[in-house]
């Protein structure tokens, strides 16, 4: 049980790694977008991250993945699914979720990590660590958690443009899908 635990996770941050994500949350998004109810989906990504390795070291840009990863686990509810999903960034899926609700999910991840992330690293003292938010939702028409996740990434696109340190929801209006 403990190997098998082992293999499902990201050895640096206890998030679950992609393989262990896909291969969970494509069944539920699949069923979701069969009209079984709402899903969403929030990607972030650790703005201008590249800075606290080239400012501090790669030591302490790990730090700052897993302060960040262990603040995105304090912000969701059980049955939500945490996934790093590359180097400094982040996938969560919400099951049974509202985009109203995904997005207050993470409007306070983002103000937690403003907040509290970087005097949590007590090695040295970094600048502020902030991370860029999209959320996507299935009632948005994404067929597949492949589409989810795309969407919900262009909308962190769109965070980044806009300045970074934000929320953008998609939507195919503003994205043109
Ligand atoms: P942006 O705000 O646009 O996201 O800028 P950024 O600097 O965060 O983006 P960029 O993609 O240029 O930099 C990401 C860097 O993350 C590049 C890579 O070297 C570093 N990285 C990826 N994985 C790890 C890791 O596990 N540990 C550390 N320390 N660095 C990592
Ligand atoms: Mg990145
Ligand atoms: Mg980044």
């Amino acid at each position: 049980e403990e190997l098998r635990r082992l293999a499902m996770r990201d050895p640096m941050t206890g998030c679950l790694n992609r393989r262990a994500f896909f291969d969970t949350a494509a069944e539920m998004v699949a069923e979701a977008a069969k009209g079984g109810g709402d899903i969403c989906c929030i990607m972030t990504d650790i703005d201008h991250f590249k800075g606290f390795n080239d400012l501090y070291g790669h030591l302490v840009g790990d730090q700052v993945i897993q302060v960040v990863a262990k603040t995105l686990g304090g912000s969701i509810r059980n049955g939500d699914m945490l996934c790093r999903y590359g180097g400094e960034e982040f996938c969560i899926l919400l099951p049974n979720t509202k985009v109203a609700d995904a997005c207050t999910v993470a409007e306070r991840a983002r103000a937690s990590i403003e907040a509290t992330a970087s005097s949590s690293i007590r090695s040295v003292q970094v600048r502020k660590i902030t991370s860029s938010f999209g959320v996507s939702c299935i009632s948005d028409g994404a067929a597949n958690l492949q589409e989810l996740i795309d969407q919900a990434d262009q909308a962190l696109y769109a965070s980044k443009e806009a300045g970074r340190n934000r929320v953008t929801i998609w939507t195919a209006e503003t994205h043109h899908a």
